[in-house]
């Protein structure tokens, strides 16, 4: 159940039954040479949607634009600054527990979010012990990588092995492409394996990874694969929202 398809009536009637909510979090960034700009995105929303889907659950508006400053040096790549990107987090949930959501599932798509997000916690952790006198029920936020359902990376590791890599992923290619089949663009990388190592600003990420791609080959990338990973995903942390919306 999408929350902008929803009355505020249909979300205050949602509220006597559930306090929580899933929200989709990604990035908005080149993804080498054959994956969309807003792969993050689309992974994190499709996944979104479909573990509501089967949790019963309310999901929130996409984040679609995340911290992906090193991926400036590629055209469309879009990045707010680490601070902004808390204030919107920040915006974002007080908003929902206003009206008493207090259990706030984040389904992330973009490793780039991973620190940000986590000190967006904290902040709104640290407004509510400081305010001593505070009568608001308690907000807690949880923070789940899409690739990290274990089901979903035992599949990446069987379809992919060496192939995967850390960024422009054959896996989170292929979940794009069943999302959006027209989107799909075969091709064949050179090399087919895409260099490995760090970065730190935009300029050194360019040199170091010139096609966009870390240590992976999305060449291998298919609408069959992204279909197979959507579901053992979406299987996995259905059961991982529904214990956290319990807790
Ligand atoms: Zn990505």
């Amino acid at each position: 159940m999408l929350l902008h398809l929803q009355t505020w009536a249909d979300v205050e009637a949602y509220l006597k039954t559930s306090r929580g909510i899933i929200v989709p979090i990604g990035s908005t960034e080149q993804h080498g040479p054959n994956g969309l700009v807003g792969t993050d995105a689309i992974c994190a929303e499709v996944i979104g949607k479909g573990i509501g889907e089967a949790a019963g659950a309310l999901v929130g508006p996409t984040i679609s634009v995340g911290m992906a400053q090193h991926h400036l040096g590629f055209p469309g790549s879009v990045t707010l600054r680490p601070t902004t990107l808390i204030a919107v987090i920040k915006d974002y949930v007080a908003s929902l527990a206003r009206h008493g959501f207090e259990r706030i599932y984040f389904i992330n798509g973009h490793g780039g979010n991973i620190a940000t997000t986590t000190a967006a916690f904290s902040e709104i952790y640290a407004e509510a012990s400081f305010d001593r006198a505070s009568n608001q029920p308690s907000v807690k936020c949880k923070l789940r990588n899409w690739w990290e359902s274990k089901a979903a990376q035992a599949l990446s590791r069987e379809l992919y092995g060496d192939s995967e890599g850390s960024h422009a992923t054959p896996s989170e290619v292929s979940l794009t492409w069943f999302a959006y089949p027209d989107a799909a663009r075969p091709m064949t990388m050179n090399p087919p394996i895409a260099p490995k190592g760090d970065f730190t600003d935009a300029a050194d990420y360019r040199r170091n990874f010139p096609d966009g791609r870390i240590g992976s080959n999305p060449g291998l990338s298919s609408v069959d694969a992204g279909k197979r990973i959507f579901d053992a995903a979406v299987k996995d942390l259905a059961a991982d929202y529904k214990a956290f919306a319990a807790s």
